[in-house]
């Protein structure tokens, strides 16, 4: 078995050892909300983050797709002159990127965006960081908290884009199993943080992997969601949502699937010189759907409202076989009205 074990006491010589050969991502706290972000050692790292039930307020998308980014720098004379010219100095300078406690329904979220960054299209800054990243994820043994439903949205077991999966099997202990050359070749350098596994580990994690499947319960059911939704095309119950929600789209810029944004282009006084940026956008904001002649697609609330899910769970299915949503809870943590998805799909569902 390729599989090593790492003791807990060690993940912090685990970041520090990865900070000399990568840049490492991993859970912070920014003005005491969780986040993501660069680390330069382990002591910037808030592990509780990881084992205690919380989740970063911001996804790992914000490392594939940043908020606000250049994407290339233009010249009348020189033509495209920077390309992904706001990747930070460490990517541009060829160094590796590892993201560090990932849970696995981000894995699944950073899944769903390469589907429409790689395989849909190929957008080559996406790509261009995507390509250097190798993801260490945390297991989940449990829903890790009231807003979770992974399961629901089968996105707490994900079977690929991941490089490594930790999985505790003990207080003290975690099994380190690799899924890709990029995962076994840092098992293999650093042979003094990563042990050999033993008959009694490979037991603990099979006892981990039961428990795991015993804690997790789906919430409602999911199948024949796309045409429930469809259905209810014409149901009041986007009027009733939309009459609550402020349409600050923070639920969309917390969400480890959406990805939609706007691009504007900068241009220089003597129009010789640009920058093309582009910057998250949200389908809940009114200009989203407005075009040119002053038409919008989407004038009235209601319409936003129920596009949204319309794009999650009904579109996206049907066009690539995946929902637009991987259950994290985000959007309903960081709601300021409220705002259930778990409640709007059951009324769609009709089981609430
Ligand atoms: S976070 Fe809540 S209030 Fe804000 S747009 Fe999303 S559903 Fe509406
Ligand atoms: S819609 Fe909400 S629960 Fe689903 S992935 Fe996005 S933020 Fe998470």
């Amino acid at each position: 078995m390729l599989s090593k074990i790492i003791s807990r006491q060690d993940l912090p010589k685990l970041v520090d050892a990865l900070a000399k050969d990568y840049l490492v991502i991993a859970p912070t706290y920014e003005k005491n909300v969780p986040t993501f972000s660069e680390v330069e050692s382990s002591s910037e790292v808030e592990f509780d983050i990881l084992f205690n039930e919380k989740l970063p307020m911001l996804p790992p998308k914000k490392v594939f797709l940043p908020p606000k980014q250049t994407i290339f720098r233009y010249s009348l004379t020189k033509g495209v002159t920077d390309s992904c010219a706001d990747i930070s100095d460490a990517v541009s300078h060829n160094k590796n990127i590892v993201i560090f406690g990932a849970s696995p329904c981000d894995v699944t979220g950073v899944g769903v965006l390469k589907r429409i960054f790689k395989d849909n299209y190929s957008d080559d800054v996406f790509l261009h960081v995507y390509n250097k990243t190798t993801i260490i994820s945390v297991n989940c043994l449990d829903h890790c908290y009231e807003n979770c439903f992974c399961e629901t949205m089968s996105a707490n077991d994900p079977k690929s884009g991941f490089d490594i999966m930790l999985t505790e099997i003990s207080k003290s202990k975690l099994i380190a199993v690799p899924n890709s050359d990029k995962g076994k070749q840092i098992l293999r350098n650093y042979p003094e943080i990563f042990t050999k596994i033993t008959e009694e580990d490979s037991v603990a994690y099979s006892d981990a992997l039961k428990l795991k499947n015993k804690n997790f319960k789906t919430e409602f059911p999911v199948e024949g969601l796309a045409s429930h939704v469809e259905d209810s095309f014409e149901s009041k119950i986007w009027e009733e949502f939309a009459q609550k929600c402020l349409f600050c789209g923070s639920c969309t810029f917390v969400c480890p699937t959406c990805y939609c944004y706007s691009v504007k282009d900068t241009v220089s006084v003597d129009l010789k010189d640009g920058e093309r940026q582009r910057e998250w956008d949200s389908c809940y904001f009114p200009e989203f759907a407005l075009v040119a002649g002053n038409h919008n697609f989407r004038e009235t609330k209601e319409q936003r409202f129920r596009y949204r899910y319309l794009h999650k769970f009904v579109d996206l299915p049907r066009r690539y076989n995946f929902e637009g949503c991987v259950g994290c809870g985000r959007c309903v943590t960081y709601c300021p009205a409220n705002i259930d998805v778990r409640d709007v799909l059951k009324k769609v569902r009709g089981v609430m």
